[in-house]
């Protein structure tokens, strides 16, 4: 079957290339890849500065068809259409996955950079992680689940957001839109959309169009000022960061009221934060940090999507055949494109 390979160790080694295909073994289903979305990790994986077992086929965010059971399944039928946590290899024995943890269990290897991923027509996972597509939502939106129960995992799980919060949003990629989307489904007040100049053009016209409170280029309008004005001076409940930018995260502790939270999604690629200890100290901060998806973050997502409170496709930009994938790369890394769904 024609993938997306990670070749070798190094910057670069991305082949499309004929790899066999899989065999479900214990406890597993094959999958018919329908739709898969390019994530910033992929990139990174191209890059080799995100840790990766070459020669490994790329993708981890995908809906499909269950194909073929393999022994022992239980509780899915060949026909339905799922998608899956990319929690594969935890333990099931340490600390972290006993306590129910395992997207952070040391040993995890997710598919497309720890095993095979979903830049191919087929791809085995384990039963115990799949979750059924509802009817209602087609595979390209359901391609967008995981990254959007990253969302939900960080905004309402992690940073505990409630009905009513005043939320400020930096950074308003991909991510950033989703952990609105996620933040308006919970009752957010209010939502501010915070980017710099490059975002102009295509992120903060999409966050415009989906229509969050205050839409902001920070090069043109002071964030701590429209905060404090719209807030009487309060400050903000939640501060979210989307960006991993050290300047702006450096920024948050500012906009926050007293005992508000900030909760950091996005990363920083290895750069340290020069942050305002004090200011957290002093203003009693709740600080949150997310890594991956929980079950129930999966959960509560699919069941926001198929309610309507969370229209995850609006931030698919591009739909594209995997042969296509070197242009998408592109598009993505050049700002010209939001999440891309590419058809294997
Ligand atoms: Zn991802
Ligand atoms: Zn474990």
């Amino acid at each position: 079957m024609l993938s997306l390979v990670k070749t070798q160790k190094g910057e670069g080694f991305l082949q499309l290339m004929e790899m066999p295909e899989p065999r479900p073994g214990e406890g597993e289903v094959l999958l018919e890849i329908k739709a898969t979305g390019i994530c910033g990790t992929d990139l990174h994986v191209r890059d080799d500065n995100f840790p990766n077992w070459p020669p490994v086929i790329l993708g981890h965010e995908f809906a499909g068809e269950i194909v073929e059971l393999g022994p022992n399944c239980k509780y899915y039928k060949v026909g339905e259409r799922v998608v899956a946590e990319p929690h594969t290899k935890a333990c099931g024995v340490c600390h972290l996955c006993r306590t129910g943890n395992p997207q952070i269990c040391p040993d995890k290897r997710s598919p497309g950079w720890g095993i095979h991923g979903s830049f191919a027509k087929y791809l085995c996972m384990p039963e115990h992680l799949l979750h059924r597509i509802p009817d209602s939502v087609d595979y390209d939106t359901a391609a967008v689940f995981e990254p959007a129960a990253n969302a939900v995992h960080d905004v309402i799980e992690r940073g505990r957001i409630e009905p009513g919060d005043f939320v400020v949003i930096v950074g308003p990629g991909p991510i950033g839109l989703l952990a609105g989307m996620a933040a308006n489904a919970a009752g957010a007040r209010h939502i501010v959309m915070a980017g710099a100049p490059p975002d102009e053009g295509m992120r903060l016209e999409k966050a415009r169009a989906l229509g969050f409170d205050s839409v902001i280029n920070v090069a043109k309008t002071d964030l701590k000022e429209l905060v404090m004005d719209l807030t009487h001076g309060v400050g903000c409940d939640m501060a979210i960061d989307c960006s991993g930018a050290p300047r702006a995260i450096a920024g948050l502790p500012d906009l926050c009221r007293k005992k508000g939270r900030i909760q950091a999604i996005g990363l920083t690629g290895g750069r340290n934060v020069d942050f305002p200890w004090n200011t957290c100290s002093s203003k009693s901060l709740d600080i949150h940090f997310g890594m991956s998806t929980s079950y129930t973050s999966w959960n509560k997502t699919i069941a926001l999507v198929e309610r309507g409170l969370m229209p995850v496709g609006e931030v698919i930009s591009h739909r594209l055949p995997l042969t296509e994938w070197e242009f998408a790369f592109a598009e993505i890394e050049a700002q010209r494109a939001l999440k891309v769904i590419l058809h294997p």
